[in-house]
């Protein structure tokens, strides 16, 4: 059986030769000899792109992506998944932050018949507080919110089988969230539990803003909470206006005093606009990811490839 690693690398040449060590000495450790380790360098700006065409020189099981610019981390896995030739395939982070060792128990799983093997984060060393606390309150609000059941503190690392692989492929959305597009898929799936390690050497490629966009993504792509979430709170401030409207005419007719003041006039009304623009934001996030849909730009653009048979780059149509 044919396995294929797919490493997404951005500006990673600190750690690139020593992952790849560390991937090809576990897969011989494994018994595994049948395999391509397929880098995808993100439109780096180091030397990464150099250190992975001299990889590729040294070792016929190496090939490597070159995309034209930066496209993301998501989108980065999703040409690497398109090139994989295995009969499963792996993704793993270039860091070394999915240790390499737990590929060999997701082929196990595989092995034993399972289609998709995630690993699961138990603990998350070297990372700081406040990325592990917004990790945990993004998963548990996306799994909350889509109607896809996505699993808990999961990332990409996993094994899929190419059933799997074919079906993503088959997937044409711009606005890539490969977890959820896992879960969304089906079949067989088995969770790896494993603790992510610090970071090899270099740092994290995720700043916070990257993180709110797949954030976003992840929502927008699984849920219509967020869209729907407008029309309760439409309904609910309505009905709290209904109420102080009923309360303000009770007082006039039923008293001798009235409902004084500006200031409740003031704080509803900038109150209600900013619901409003929020209400329309959230409409506007919809909209635009429909227009990227629209112009049906292909999904990357490779400047080249190596130890491919053909280095001609193919376009995605
Ligand atoms: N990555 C990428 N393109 C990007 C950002 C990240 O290919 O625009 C890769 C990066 O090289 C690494 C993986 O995605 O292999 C995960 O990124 P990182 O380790 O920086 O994220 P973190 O683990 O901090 O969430
Ligand atoms: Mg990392």
């Amino acid at each position: 059986m044919h396995l294929s690693i797919v490493v997404p690398c951005y500006n990673e040449e600190k750690v690139i030769a020593e992952t790849h060590r560390r991937l090809v000495a576990v897969l011989r450790q494994g018994g595994i000899d049948d395999y391509e380790l397929l880098y995808v360098d993100d439109g780096s700006r180091d030397e990464t792109a150099t250190i992975l065409g001299a990889l590729q020189a040294t070792d016929p099981q190496v090939r490597v992506l070159l995309l034209s610019r930066n496209f993301g981390h998501q989108i980065a896995i999703s040409a690497g998944i398109e090139h994989a030739s295995g009969d499963a395939v792996v993704l793993i982070d270039a860091d070394l932050q999915d240790p390499p060792e737990v590929v060999l128990e997701m082929v196990q799983r595989w092995r034993e018949g399972f289609d998709v093997a995630y690993g699961v984060r138990v603990d998350r060393l070297g990372e700081t507080a406040f990325k592990r606390a917004t990790a945990k309150i993004f998963y548990r609000a996306l799994n909350r919110f889509s109607d896809t059941e996505i699993p808990l503190d999961v990332g990409d690392f996993r094994l899929m089988d190419r059933a799997v692989v074919d079906a993503l492929i088959s997937m044409p959305e711009r606005a890539r969230f490969i977890r959820g597009m896992v879960s969304w898929v089906g079949f067989k799936q088995v969770a790896v539990p494993y603790t992510r390690a610090p970071r090899f050497a270099g740092e994290t490629k995720y700043p916070l803003v990257k993180m709110l966009r797949l954030a976003v993504d992840g929502l927008t792509s699984f849920s219509l909470v967020p869209l729907r979430l407008a029309s309760w709170v439409g309904i609910l401030s309505a009905g709290i206006a209904l109420l102080g409207v009923i309360f303000a005419i009770a007082t006039r007719l039923l008293t001798d005093r009235w409902v004084p003041g500006w200031a409740a006039l003031f704080v509803a009304v900038t109150f209600f606009g900013g619901i409003q623009l929020l209400a329309l934001g959230v409409v506007g996030e919809y909209v635009g990811r429909i227009y990227a849909e629209a112009k049906r730009r292909p999904l990357y653009l490779l400047r080249s490839r190596l130890g491919f048979e053909s280095d001609v780059p193919t376009p995605r149509q």
